[in-house]
């Protein structure tokens, strides 16, 4: 096999101990692997550059494509970005991938069966970063979703469950709420589901899902999910196997990929020679299997298990009932090395299907047409002195052309017309104005003209009203673009 250059980042705290641990597992597995060492993190940071990695160490990521980083430290203050979600969303890193296995009895864990990947989608939702204080009273942020990274990621969770053989991918939301941003979640998965028959596919409100997995992970295999829901819940998965401190993650893109630990730099314990290495070799035989080179996944993982099973254990897990000896870093890797190509006897050995392995295809999207009629327009409003009543009228005596004002909502609730009076309301008024004639059915609102909005806007902003944004309400191929308000 020809060997496969990647970058490689020892990082900073424990990582270069780790990294070089790491490395040499790997390479006493026969990883087929050569090397190009960059620095990225705390000196990189130290020497100015606030994104902690240099115009050369781009061009080497971009160059191998493939990515092993150790743990870095971000300082303190100082405007530092995260090299991490840098990485993430430079390379278009979208798939966040944990397993989240238990290694009981060995390592102490509530969840002795848990054998759990959480899928998480990484570069849109609420970590699109886009804020906005819209009131004195309000704050807002944009939760985005769009059909393009819900498809790949879906369609990525279902060929990894297809790749490692695993029999079943939930998918977790809260479309009961978000009716259109996690609706779409959940009807994607349904389609994209009806094409993997042999996998069993499932849909679950995150927050029962969530409940149920910390009682019975045993009953997850894949877990695919929007991006803050997979930052939670991976988490929490990770240290129901008992420790964050085994579990390894890859982050997966079209042609890019990066692997790493789930731990820090654990700068409480850096150069002493006393880490454990098993988070960062985990993700290093995330990234084998990535790259395909099962066998040298294959006896990492099994020489791994076998060394734990032997209770050769570093002092973060060391415990006199399950240990036999307390090793340092440096030690631990030898112990592994020693049992290179034996199989566990407890734990069960590790031995990947060949045949239905293949190179995890990304989905391309082909953007359809879509015909979008514009049909309406909320008008977001700050005003902190008024009742429902005084700006529903205020609005309507101010309104005389194509649109008419349908109803007021404060932070969701319909307070105009017929409000309660029990209704709590804040400065930020949501106003939603559509055709003068339009019939009560929803499904037929009648179109309204571009101009007329802006017409409206002009007159209420020329009359004192503070507009402090506008969201027009569209059909997208006949069907309705926003949601409805209560009772709508
Ligand atoms: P941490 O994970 O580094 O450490 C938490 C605790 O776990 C510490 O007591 C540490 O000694 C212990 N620990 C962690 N890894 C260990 C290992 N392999 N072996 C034995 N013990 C281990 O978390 P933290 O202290 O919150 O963060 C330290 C630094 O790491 C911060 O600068 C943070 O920003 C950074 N960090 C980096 C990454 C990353 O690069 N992906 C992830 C998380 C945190």
């Amino acid at each position: 096999m020809a060997k496969k250059r990647i970058t490689v980042a020892k990082g900073d705290g424990i990582g270069p101990e780790i990294m070089d641990a790491t490395l040499r597992i790997i390479e006493a597995a026969g990883a087929e692997l050569e090397y190009d060492f960059i620095d990225v993190g705390e000196k990189v940071y130290l020497s100015g550059n606030t994104a902690g990695i240099t115009n050369e160490s781009w061009d080497t990521l971009r160059r191998n494509k493939i990515f092993l980083k150790a743990p870095i430290t971000t300082p303190q203050g100082g405007g530092y970005k995260s090299l991490n979600v840098t990485i993430r969303k430079s390379l278009g890193l979208f798939a966040n991938i944990r397993p989240c296995k238990s290694h009981a009895p060995f390592i102490d864990s509530k969840h002795p069966l848990m054998d759990t990947v959480i899928v998480r989608e990484n570069e849109e939702d609420l970590y699109a970063g886009i804020e906005h204080r819209q009131t004195t009273d309000v704050f807002q942020c944009l939760k985005l979703i769009s059909i393009p990274g819900t498809r790949k990621i879906i369609r990525y969770a279902f060929e990894y469950a297809k790749v490692y053989n695993r029999r079943k991918v939930t998918c977790m939301v809260k479309d009961n709420i978000m009716k259109l941003s996690d609706g779409l979640f959940s009807n994607v998965f349904r389609e994209i589901a009806a094409e993997y028959p042999d996998i069993e596919s499932e849909i679950r409100i995150i927050d029962i899902g969530a409940a149920l997995l910390a009682d019975h992970p045993e009953k997850f295999d894949v877990v695919v999910t929007l991006n803050l829901y997979g930052d939670i819940i991976s988490d929490i998965a990770a240290q129901l196997t008992g420790s964050v401190g085994f579990g390894g993650s890859s982050n997966i893109g079209d042609g890019f990929a990066m692997f790493e630990a789930v731990h820090g730099s654990a700068p409480d314990i850096a150069g002493q020679n006393i880490a454990n290495p098993s988070g960062l070799l985990a993700g290093a035989e995330l990234m084998l299997q990535h790259l395909g080179q099962l066998e040298a996944a294959e006896r990492v993982s099994n020489a791994w298990r076998t060394t734990i099973e032997d209770g050769i254990h570093t002092g973060d897990i060391y415990n006199p009932q399950n240990s036999k000896m307390q090793v340092c870093t440096k030690e631990f890797a030898d112990a592994v090395i020693e049992r290179m190509g034996k199989t566990p006897r407890q734990f069960a050995t590790v031995e990947y299907d060949k045949d239905s392995y293949h190179v995890i295809d990304f989905e391309k999207y082909d953007r359809p047409t879509a015909a979008k009629t514009l049909v309406g327009s909320d008008l977001f409003i700050d005003d902190s002195t008024c009742t429902p009543d005084e700006l529903g009228q205020k609005l309507e005596s101010l309104t005389d052309g194509e649109l008419k004002l349908k109803m007021i909502t404060n932070r969701g609730v319909k307070v105009y017309p017929n409000g309660l009076p029990e209704t709590f309301c804040t400065d930020h008024w949501r106003c939603r104005f559509v055709h003068k004639e339009n019939p009560k059915d929803v499904k037929q609102m009648k179109e309204v003209s571009r101009t007329s909005v802006s017409e409206l806007l002009s007159k209420l902003l020329n009359n004192g009203v503070d507009v402090v944004k506008t969201e027009n309400l569209y059909y997208f191929d006949g069907e309705l673009g926003f949601s409805l308000g209560q009772g709508e």
